[in-house]
């Protein structure tokens, strides 16, 4: 019988992160004065750990003891080589994926929120805030305050709240305490409801909340959590690349192709960037980050300096971006509706190390469809735009001839968002591509902050 799966042992699990700042130059965040931020100015929003963690240049960082103790409730998780897929296909391509759908709260999220709710316990903090958009952050942050003893609040983006609300039971289940947003309990939030009242919400007006939600809190004791976007995010979630890469040497093999959907960039990242450290040595590999058409940061936005949240609290990052004012379209991949991009992944993209692409809404589920008729797994939404690409490539393959090897990373299981494939099965869902008028119009939000460089990292 041919081996389906590739494992780790709990003893050959990494025992270092690897961090792609050592290796790419940045342009800085910059404060409201249009000057570089320095980092202790962020100290009411993240735990100091952190915030070193967040402007370290050191190429490799020890995972903590008590953080791996964690992640082996999980990890190491699986590498699968496709096959059912490669035969539906008829493709020479021989395609893998890293599954992260086993962990506890079903995707790859708690790779970072465990280590950030182990910082924030050993700095002394006693509380963390967040938003969330499809729900998937705010449980893997219930899930690991609730393993290190933190009191968790979470902002959901309403649409999300009204469309899943078993992930608001998974949220509580873990003892955390989920409200719509915007909602009434911040000024961010007020002022929004005042111009619109009947706003679905987004990414952008959730983080505004819990940013606020953190900083005014009068014990000191409460700090802010990012599900993505940020440096030490990217960082925690490299465990899936470097796992992937001990894998598939086990078995002789390296990828060719490198794929993960993106939508603020840390699942993508954290299978990518050990294969971008590769590429930085001399490796060939194409390494694709995959975006709903929706909301196309890095196909279509301009690389600007924006605000990670709509009312531009946090300080000004070099990325992608459609405009901190922009609200996706009500599609179903939740976790793929945000403004901008990690500037770490946007960086690369404007040095071409990675090449963005962008699919629509019904291919998406298409690839899910039959993804789950052959592999059997039912993925997450925003994972379907990862395999909508994959089987691209598989078609290329098959076209041109080749065995390629395909690697894509399985960012997380379906369970919790069947509304949307009711809705995809019963002919209900529409496609959407962002107008070209609404990309000017983001441009236009985005000419009056300072331009960022055009770095060459090598
Ligand atoms: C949140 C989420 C994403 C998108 O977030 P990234 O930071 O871009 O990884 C992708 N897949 C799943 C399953 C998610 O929960």
């Amino acid at each position: 019988m041919e081996t389906r799966k590739v494992y780790l042992t709990e003893d050959e699990m990494p025992r270092q992160w690897y961090n792609v700042l050592a290796d790419i130059k940045m342009n800085p965040p910059l404060g409201p004065d249009g000057k570089p931020v320095s980092p202790d100015k962020l100290a009411p929003v993240f735990p100091m750990n952190l915030i070193e963690q967040e402007v370290s240049p050191q190429r490799w960082i020890d995972i903590p003891e008590e953080v791996l103790r964690v992640l082996t409730i999980w990890r190491p998780t699986p590498l699968v080589r496709a096959y059912a897929l490669e035969k539906a296909l008829g493709t020479p391509a021989r395609i893998y994926y890293k599954y992260e759908g086993v962990s506890p709260p079903g995707s790859h999220k708690p790779n970072t929120s465990v280590p950030q709710a182990y910082y924030n316990k050993v700095f002394g903090i006693k509380r963390l805030t967040t938003e969330t958009g499809a729900g998937q952050w705010g449980s893997a942050l219930a899930f690991a305050c609730s393993q290190f003893g933190l009191e968790c609040k979470v902002f959901m983006v309403r649409i999300s709240f009204d469309q899943k609300p078993y992930r608001k039971s998974m949220m509580q289940a873990w003892g955390a305490n989920c409200v719509a947003s915007p909602s009434t309990e911040t000024k961010a939030g007020r002022d929004i409801l005042a111009k619109d009242p009947d706003t679905p919400g987004s990414l952008g007006i959730a983080i505004s909340e819990a940013v606020e939600a953190a900083v005014t809190d009068e014990t000191g004791q409460t700090r802010y959590s990012l599900g993505s976007v940020l440096n030490h995010v990217m960082l925690h979630q490299t465990i899936i690349g470097l796992e992937a890469k001990k894998q598939m040497e086990k078995i002789g093999e390296y990828p060719d192709v490198v794929i993960g959907c993106a939508g603020g960039g840390s699942n993508f990242a954290g299978l990518a960037f050990p294969y971008v450290y590769d590429k930085f040595n001399g490796k060939d590999v194409a390494i694709h980050p995959v975006e709903p058409e929706a909301c196309p940061t890095m196909t279509k936005g301009p690389f600007a300096y924006d605000h990670g949240d709509t009312a531009g609290y946090t300080p000004l990052l070099p990325m992608y971006s459609l405009g901190h004012t922009f609200v996706p379209p009500p599609m179903h991949a939740g976790g793929l509706r945000y403004h901008g991009m990690a500037p770490t992944v946007s960086q690369l993209v404007t040095e071409g190390i990675l090449e963005p692409k962008a699919v629509s809404q019904l291919a998406t589920y298409k690839a899910g469809v039959l993804c789950a008729r052959t592999e059997g797994v039912i993925s997450a939404p925003e994972t379907n735009h990862a395999l909508a690409c994959v089987i691209d490539e598989a078609e290329k393959a098959k076209e041109e001839g080749k065995e390629k090897v395909i690697l894509f990373n399985w960012s997380g299981h379906g369970l919790i968002d069947l509304a949307a494939y009711e809705k995809y099965l019963s002919g209900e869902l529409n496609d959407f591509a962002m107008p070209e008028r609404e990309i000017e119009e983001a441009e236009k939000v985005l000419e009056k902050y300072p331009k960022p460089q055009l770095l060459k990292s090598r």
